[in-house]
């Protein structure tokens, strides 16, 4: 199913105004997610898709050719899962999922199978019997989303449902939920302010900021080609270079930096592994954190702008905190964006 958004905006009864117009489309078997700070306007976004809420005169809400602006919650066929896995407690997991299938009258064999084959796509086969008070938090987040897809739903809508559970298992988890609905091709809208997790589990992320759709694209296009500061900054935390600027250089605290462009007028951003260590490079500053990560070192080097950071791989030499070190940064990895006071 492809939905389609047009002209969609949401001020609330008391004036707030949550949502600006916005045109989104998410095409069949595409998996979307919203990415954006707290307060942007993602919830309010799928509230409205799901039909929790109604967008200001205006905005319109299609699911293929079927025009559900109108349409109560209920007849719009859409599956949700939230952070709160908001089950049945004292019921069985078998019952749990069944329950939006019983409330459709479907019959009872139908109800089974279809039952038994959500249980295997989400690995509870095992746990079928048990209560919901028995389970882990991350054996609950399965039923939830197994319940939401019981009904094959036209459409699935998750908001932060990964982000009650601890670290190890969320990253689990989402690696599950990545290949789930990539396998049975179920168009999905992902709420997260998490950029790691749009990227693991999204075909395609809207970048989000103070109620509209700053930018969308394939995670490879919006960590690339970000458009603005404020994405440069949310998605891959690039790293902006203060310094004045004369079109064939930028002066930074720590030295004078070549460009390759006329950056006048623009914000300059660098990300981490841009950035190199070199004693031929025309920056200078001193080692102020050296993190080991595992697969890598992260390097906070002080001095330069003032601040930036640099990651050191395998097979090279990982500096000493308070050593002094020469920086370089080829020009054409140098991000040139509009001015726009965010993503310092
Ligand atoms: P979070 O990540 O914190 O959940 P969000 O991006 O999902 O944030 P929304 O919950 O959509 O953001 O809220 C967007 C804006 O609308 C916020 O300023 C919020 O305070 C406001 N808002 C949300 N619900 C209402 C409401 N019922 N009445 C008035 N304002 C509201």
């Amino acid at each position: 199913m492809t939905l389609r958004l047009t002209n969609t905006a949401k001020t609330y009864p008391d004036g707030t105004r949550a949502l600006m117009p916005t045109e989104l489309t998410v095409d069949t078997g595409e998996v979307v997610s919203l990415l954006g700070p707290s307060g942007c306007g993602k919830t309010t976004l799928l509230r409205i898709i799901a039909g929790l809420e109604t967008p200001d005169p205006g905005g319109e809400i299609w699911f293929d050719d079927d025009n559900v602006t109108a349409q109560p919650v209920e007849r719009r066929n859409v599956g949700m899962v939230f952070q709160s896995y908001a089950l049945f407690p004292n019921m069985s997991v078998r019952a749990n999922i069944g329950y939006g299938l019983k409330m459709q009258k479907l019959p009872k064999p139908e109800i089974e199978a279809r039952v038994t084959e959500v249980l295997e796509m989400c690995q509870l086969e095992k746990f079928s019997h048990r209560s919901i008070a028995a389970l882990s938090g991350g054996q609950r987040q399965r039923v939830a989303l197994a319940r939401a897809i019981a009904p094959r739903p036209r459409l699935l809508l998750l908001d932060e449902p990964l982000s009650a559970l601890d670290a190890a298992l969320r990253e689990a988890l989402r690696d599950e939920l990545a290949i789930l609905l990539h396998k049975f091709q179920i168009t999905a809208i992902f709420v997260t302010h998490d950029q790691d997790e749009a990227m693991a589990i999204a075909d395609r992320v809207a970048v989000m900021s103070d109620g509209s759709v700053v930018q969308s694209g394939t995670p490879e296009e919006l960590y690339r080609n970000p458009t603005s500061a404020f994405v440069a900054g949310f998605v891959g935390n690039a790293m902006h270079l203060k310094g004045t600027s004369d079109g064939k250089s930028l002066t930074l605290t720590g030295g004078v930096l070549p460009l390759d462009r006329d950056g006048a007028g623009q914000d300059i951003f660098v990300r981490a592994e841009d950035v190199q260590i070199d004693p031929s490079g025309p920056l200078q500053g001193q080692v102020e954190t050296v993190t080991f990560l595992g697969t890598h070192y992260r390097v906070g080097i002080k001095g330069i702008m003032p601040d930036i950071v640099t990651s050191i791989f395998p097979g090279q030499n990982a500096p000493r905190t308070g050593e002094v070190v020469k920086v370089s940064i080829k020009p054409e990895t140098l991000m040139l964006l509009p001015k726009s006071g965010v993503g310092k």
